[in-house]
């Protein structure tokens, strides 16, 4: 069997109707994704009546099709998208483990992973996330390069899809040859961006430059950390 040391992952957040084009460029070059998305928000949109874009939520007002992520992979992003750390430890129960409960129902499969909401995290909120058996969560914070953070409770990831830097960044990670260490190349953002930039041909771009490389594993968060040994 083939043996990878570079891999491509992407992880986009709070599932709205705009995944349903973004999972189509996914697909057509064969990229893997990481949907975090939140359970409490997709069972019942009026929640969050401030939320931006709010009626573009996936299946509104009740009905959550899992199935439109068949290929890649459901994750955590918090019941109700709330700001964590001011809250206790039953509210974080409903926010977490209620959400893994529920996604892990829907999806079919054990969820070992996510993304914090609003990017907030601390030392506590990691140590809770791991007694319920959340083995990594993405933050917001982005590292332009491609090792793996060494806290896979607080995950960097290499890039946002809007950073200048996208370009030179996928020309760095495709020469790299035969690393001695695992090179993630780890992708973020929101699907509704594309539509409200008006730049759906960046990601499309994105997909199309880093495709078909044979030294290259294409996977979802899980798959390519698993892969890798990282959790
Ligand atoms: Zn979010």
């Amino acid at each position: 069997m083939k043996e990878y040391r570079k891999a491509v992952t992407f992880s986009y957040d709070d599932g709205v109707t705009y995944d349903r084009r973004l999972i189509d460029i996914f697909n057509k070059y064969g990229m893997k994704c990481s949907f975090n998305l939140n359970s409490g928000i997709l069972a019942d949109p009026e929640k969050k009546r401030d939320w931006y874009y709010k009626d573009a939520f996936v299946n509104r007002p009740r009905v959550f099709d899992a199935s439109l992520y068949d290929g890649h992979e459901i994750l955590l992003h918090g019941t109700e998208h709330l700001h964590m750390l001011p809250l206790s430890k039953e509210e974080w129960d409903a926010e977490f483990l209620e959400d893994k409960k529920v996604l892990e129902k829907e999806a079919g499969h054990e969820i070992k992973g996510g993304a914090y909401a609003y990017g907030d995290y601390d030392e506590r909120l990691e140590a809770y996330l791991q007694s319920i058996g959340v083995k990594f969560m993405r933050t917001v914070k982005t590292t332009k390069s491609f090792t793996p953070s060494a806290d896979m409770l607080a995950y960097e990831a290499t890039c946002h899809h809007n950073d200048a830097e996208v370009p030179e960044l996928i020309e760095r990670f495709l020469s790299i040859k035969e690393p001695e260490t695992p090179q993630i190349f780890y992708i973020w953002g929101h699907s509704y961006e594309f539509e409200g930039n008006h730049n759906w041909e960046r990601i499309e771009e994105i997909c199309k430059k880093l495709s078909g490389q044979d030294d290259v594993l294409y996977g979802t968060n899980t798959e390519v950390f698993e892969y890798f040994g990282l959790i």
